[in-house]
């Protein structure tokens, strides 16, 4: 991810380098590459309007020109501007791990659409949950409508090592939910992944069902899940989500593959919502800590 942006910013910055002297003109040239590089990321327009106003703002001050290295100090500004869009900010790493601060079992409702990494994600949670941080972990898929879904996280909980709520044909979602919670109950597991069912797209009867979940688990994160490579496509799905159902965290999937970035840019400020975790790989261990100051980076590497 973010290998285009990163390659566009570095030729912006080395240009600026080699000019020593700045002059305001100089400054407001390399913004204007600087704006053009990250609408091609896809980065959401109000989003690109608002970075590059604060970067306008602080580059263009006197101070900076006069500064003994002002492109490096061009360049420290975007930086900081790219960790505030992701979400950090003054002293504060904007780093969000998962919060289970709450009386065990504490639920967590896993939601997105089909095929953004969902059910995978909920394994390699299990599986950070049980090995960082010793957690008795179950999992249980509320997808009655691919019947090979609930097949798949039982799967992945065995390759975990963890254990799955058993299967029982012709329950609702609801009443799935409400077994594990009953089973987490009884045999004292710490957390409880809930994995709701996707679909293609947005559609009501989706929504409906996974709110009528959360109203009954009242999870302490509902996470939404959401792929990389699909670039704008992210966003909408995540406003629509965190209208509709509500949303505590955004966990980005793919990050491993060359997706623009422009989803994790405009997140933020598009949904409110923190990204929380990024999925790096197949593997059951490519989960990673989001952490803005990282990504940043990573961006202007
Ligand atoms: P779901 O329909 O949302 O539950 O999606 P799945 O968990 O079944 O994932 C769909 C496919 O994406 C699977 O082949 C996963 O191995 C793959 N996948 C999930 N997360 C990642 C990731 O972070 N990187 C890559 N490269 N593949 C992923």
């Amino acid at each position: 991810m973010f290998e285009a942006l990163s390659s566009k910013l570095n030729g912006v910055f080395d240009r600026l380098r080699r000019r020593g002297a700045l002059s305001e003109t100089d400054v407001q040239e390399a913004l204007r590459e600087v704006r053009v590089a990250l609408l091609e990321a896809d980065v959401a327009l109000p989003v690109v309007k608002d970075l590059t106003a604060r970067v306008r703002e602080r580059a263009v001050g006197q101070e900076v020109l006069k500064s003994v290295s002002p492109a490096q100090q061009v360049i420290k500004i975007v930086n900081d501007a790219l960790v505030e869009a992701l979400g950090g900010g003054e002293g504060d790493t904007g780093a969000r791990g998962l919060d289970l601060n709450a009386p065990a079992p504490v639920p967590v409702l896993m939601v997105g659409l089909q095929g953004s990494g969902k059910t995978t994600t909920s394994g390699k949670i299990a599986l950070r949950l049980k090995t960082r941080e010793k957690k008795k972990v179950l999992l249980a898929s509320l997808d009655v409508h691919r019947p090979a879904a609930q097949l798949q996280l039982e799967t992945l909980a065995k390759q975990v090592g963890v254990t799955s709520l058993p299967i029982v044909a012709g329950q609702t979602p609801l009443q799935i939910a409400e077994r594990a919670m009953d089973v987490a109950r009884r045999e004292l597991y710490d957390v409880v992944v809930l994995d709701t069912a996707g679909r293609l797209a947005i559609d009501e009867a989706l929504m409906a069902e996974v709110a009528q979940v959360k109203a009954f688990a009242r999870p302490h994160e509902t996470l939404l899940v959401v792929d990389a490579m699909t670039g704008q496509d992210a966003v909408n799905t995540a406003r629509a989500f965190q209208e509709k159902v509500g949303v505590t965290g955004i966990v980005m999937t793919r990050i491993d593959g060359d997706a623009r970035g422009g989803a994790a840019l405009s997140m933020r400020a598009v949904t409110g919502a923190p990204i929380k975790l990024l999925g790096a790989g197949e593997k059951l261990d490519a989960l990673e800590d989001f952490h803005p100051d990282r990504i940043a980076g990573r961006i202007l590497g």
